[in-house]
């Protein structure tokens, strides 16, 4: 589908479908049960666990946009995570990311220390890290590119080659970019994963999440499993999912527009040690970001100059962007991995995984570029300051942008 069309589908997904009044937003189907016909005439939607018409209308657009053959619409990002899973049988093996979110890093940990997975965390970005036979015997390969929160890229087409040949199953977390930046079906991937939280719904008021499926046959599976262990999200989430998707890409463009006026500002000033974000040509995943991707997208990462203090200083100067965890809303956040999102994840693996004491994470907004940039430099501003006064050897020591 062409960019062109794609905008067109997500503005317009399930516009036109209500043959009995004619509305032209569909609407909301709060109904847990269906009527039967007679005893032996099973009705489309017979209970809303198993099908629900306002969550078909989500499920339809997300598998429409991401090129796959059907999805499952769930209760949260965590059971989307979950469902995946559950193409897995006892003791299967699966190799994740070192640094992948830290709820999915929580649920392989646990899941592989009672014995139900066997779970390997490699650095998948790095094919010379991994060995000709690294997915031998491996069931699934769990892919997250954009990596959280440090924005490595993987190489999806590589990583799904290597995994077809040893007959594992790929899934790529596309929540970082949503699929009018990423289309990882196309790239190779069996199921694409969301987190509907971010920005598929982009208002920062529903916690849902999906799975899309390549074939037929997985969606028929995941679907089935969806059902049986009951994760499907409501119709109520669905129905604002699909309100906030029709402005994906708009909103796309300017999260996208207002990022590089802050890249801008990370990259000058004195007080960040260290940028994080595909889109900057020194990026050692650039070139791979520019081909696989439409777009770098709106997540950047920074170390600061100094520790914890000056991150606690830092982030109450800023006034435009919230000190929160998640991510893909319209309004800006500022988090701060070690003691927030990653804070599930052991001190030493988050240390493996490079995630330092004084990173912090940004999703960008929608608000005015310029604000937000003036925001963010007033606020390095005070963080230089303090710096200066109390450890002058630290600043701008090791200045160098990646
Ligand atoms: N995957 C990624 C990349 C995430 O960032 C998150 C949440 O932050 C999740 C999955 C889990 O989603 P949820 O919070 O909707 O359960």
């Amino acid at each position: 589908m062409t960019r062109r069309a794609h905008q067109t589908a997500t503005v317009r997904a399930g516009i036109g479908s209500d043959a009995h009044h004619g509305a032209v937003i569909p609407p909301l189907h709060l109904s847990t049960t269906f009527e039967f016909p007679d005893l032996d005439e099973k009705p489309p939607y017979d209970y809303s666990r198993s099908g629900n018409p306002t969550r078909g209308h989500l499920a339809d657009a997300l598998a429409r946009l991401e090129g796959g053959a059907g999805a499952a619409v769930t209760s949260s990002g965590m059971s989307a995570v979950a469902l995946a899973l559950q193409l897995l049988k006892t003791g299967d093996r699966v190799v994740a990311p070192h640094d992948c979110y830290g709820g999915t890093h929580r649920l392989l940990q646990a899941l592989h220390a009672r014995g139900s997975l066997s779970v390997q965390h490699r650095d998948l970005t790095r094919l010379d890290g991994l060995e000709a036979n690294a997915f031998d015997g491996v069931g699934m390969v769990w892919i997250e590119t954009p990596s959280n929160p440090l924005l490595r890229i993987t190489d999806v087409v590589a990583r799904c080659q290597r995994a077809k040949e040893a007959g594992a199953f790929v899934v790529v977390d596309n929540t970082f970019l949503s699929p009018v930046l990423q289309r990882p079906i196309e790239l190779g991937a069996d199921l694409v994963v969301h987190s509907t939280t971010k920005y598929l719904n982009g208002h920062s008021d529903v916690v849902g999440g999906a799975v899309i499926s390549a074939t037929e046959e997985l969606a028929q599976e995941i679907d089935w499993w969806a059902n049986c262990t009951g994760v499907s999200g409501s119709p109520f989430d669905s129905y604002l999912t699909l309100r906030g998707l029709r402005t994906l890409h708009t909103r796309i463009r300017a999260h996208e527009q207002n990022t590089a006026a802050v890249v801008d500002v990370l990259s000058q000033h004195a007080a960040v040690r260290h940028v994080y974000y595909p889109g900057l040509p020194s990026h050692p995943g650039h070139e791979l970001a520019a081909r696989q991707q439409d777009g770098f997208g709106a997540m950047v990462s920074a170390e600061l100059a100094g520790g914890e203090a000056e991150v606690r200083r830092f982030v109450h100067a800023l006034r435009h962007f919230s000190l929160a965890e998640s991510l893909g809303g319209v309004e800006s956040l500022v988090c701060h991995p070690a003691t927030m999102t990653h804070a599930s994840m052991p001190a030493e693996a988050r240390a493996v995984a490079g995630i330092a004491d004084s990173l912090v994470r940004f999703s960008i907004g929608i608000e005015d570029g310029a604000d937000l940039a003036a925001d963010l430099r007033a606020a390095l501003d005070t963080t230089i300051h303090t710096l200066t006064l109390s450890r002058p050897a630290d600043v701008g020591a090791e200045v160098h942008h990646v």
